[in-house]
């Protein structure tokens, strides 16, 4: 694994907050600042496929990254797009049980809205 690679996947796993590909690189940039940003969109696209981070894909807004373990689903609220872990339990075994076979993984996003912008509401 090269230095850069490296660097960009443990910002990924120590992050909460589901950093896009800019937040990340200015970050990384803190840390090394001779990487290039087609660096971190370079790296990002191959841990992803090689699964060793997950890209959230959301409708109006850039894509976001996070780790991958501990397990987890996600809850995005509709208005603001804000993401947050949730954990509603395995849904793995239900899921092989339903479609009959071994599965290699699911996605699952939560809508809602979130205490700011319900608060905002009111
Ligand atoms: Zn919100
Ligand atoms: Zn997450």
């Amino acid at each position: 694994m090269t230095k850069q690679r490296k660097l960009i996947l443990d910002i990924i796993n120590r992050s909460h907050s589901h950093p896009n590909a800019d937040e990340i690189y200015h970050e990384a940039k803190l840390i090394m600042p001779s990487i290039a940003l087609g660096t971190v969109y370079r790296n990002l696209g191959l841990m992803v496929k090689e699964g060793e981070i997950r890209r959230l894909v959301s409708e109006n807004a850039p894509d976001r990254y996070d780790r991958v373990k501990p397990l987890h689903d996600h809850m995005v609220c509709t208005r603001c797009g804000a993401i947050i872990d949730t954990n509603i339990g395995s849904l793995w075994d239900a899921i092989e049980h339903s479609v009959g076979e071994k599965i290699v993984g699911y996605e699952l996003t939560v809508k809602h809205v979130c205490n700011c912008c319900k608060s905002e509401q009111k």
